[in-house]
């Protein structure tokens, strides 16, 4: 799977005033937020950062809730709360909360889904680039190029000469968010300049961070350096998703860049575990013209690895 990363940016606030509202919010939804000394790989990772007349939460990566947490925000703190998205590593998407509520939408990439109705919720909507560029201080002309979809015409170049990345990188967000001084290391906190704490929902659980390490990996019962079948409960139990969902998403909706199509099927499937790699490797055919289309699965559940490699 790609990178999964949420944040919402706002205009400067107390850190504590922000603190206290995603408290509420946190037991809202029946789970907790305290301040803990963690890193951004942490499943419940969640940081604040106070940032040049800007406040910017990050939330945990695998954190669904988004929409209801920055509505929450929005509307108890009183501010225009610009929540991005980046969607499985391969886009970026934009949602803007006022008081309580979604008021607008920019996704440079609407064409990702091939179902019509999966296509209406990436559509872009009410989005007001002047406004956009008030808030975040910048001239709009600065900025306009990122705003534009992503078509084959525009695909692998750049928005503006000194960029870092290309248009259908999902990277170039951070081009946009570098006009308004805010960096990739501000978002995953790498240069420790955050607050940080644990977020927890009722779908988003605590979770316990495994103490074991790569070396006890390597002297379970079943370790090898080749790769490894895995059975359906195997796959289940390593990856904690439902085999049916698993089959689904490596099969459904494929990327191809051979016959450049994004939303073929991947036939034949096989999956192994490269354990060194930590992945669940998958290969495949595509369906529309038959070339090879490789993939993996991290796994981030090193504990329910050894557990499977010690049966
Ligand atoms: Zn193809």
């Amino acid at each position: 799977m790609g990178l999964f990363l949420t944040f919402s940016i706002f205009k400067n606030k107390e850190s504590k005033a922000v603190e206290d509202e995603l408290r509420k919010f946190a037991s809202s939804v029946n789970g907790g937020f305290e301040i803990s000394d963690i890193k951004q790989e942490d499943p419940n990772f969640c940081s604040i950062l106070i940032r040049d007349k800007k406040t910017i939460v990050t939330y945990p990566n695998y954190f669904t809730e988004y929409f209801q947490s920055s509505k929450f925000l929005s509307k108890s703190l009183q501010e225009r709360v610009y929540t991005f998205n980046i969607y499985d590593g391969d886009y970026w998407m934009l949602y803007i909360f006022e008081n309580g509520n979604l008021s607008a939408r920019f996704n440079p990439f609407q064409n990702y889904w091939s179902e019509k109705e999966d296509r209406e919720q990436l559509k872009t909507w009410n989005f007001d680039l002047d406004k956009f560029c008030d808030d975040f201080s910048i001239a709009s002309n600065s900025v306009a190029k990122y705003f534009i979809e992503w078509k084959s015409g525009n695909r692998d170049t750049k928005a503006y000469k000194g960029d870092e990345f290309n248009y259908g990188d999902c990277f170039q967000v951070f081009d946009l968010l570098k006009r308004s001084l805010i960096s990739y290391s501000d978002i995953i906190n790498s240069e420790k300049k955050a607050t940080t704490f644990k977020l927890w929902t009722s779908s988003l659980l605590l979770q316990e961070v495994p103490k074991i390490t790569f070396d006890d990996i390597r002297k379970s019962k079943r370790y090898t350096k080749n790769y490894l079948k895995l059975t359906p409960e195997e796959i289940e139990t390593i990856l904690g998703v439902d085999y049916g969902w698993f089959l689904h998403n490596a099969t459904k909706n494929q990327m191809c860049f051979n016959c450049n199509s994004r939303d073929t099927e991947r036939e034949d499937l096989e999956y192994y575990l490269s354990i060194d790699e930590l992945l669940v490797r998958t290969t495949g055919h595509c369906k529309k013209c038959g070339k090879r289309l490789g993939g993996g699965w991290g796994i981030t559940k090193i504990d329910k690895l050894k557990e499977v490699l010690e049966r």
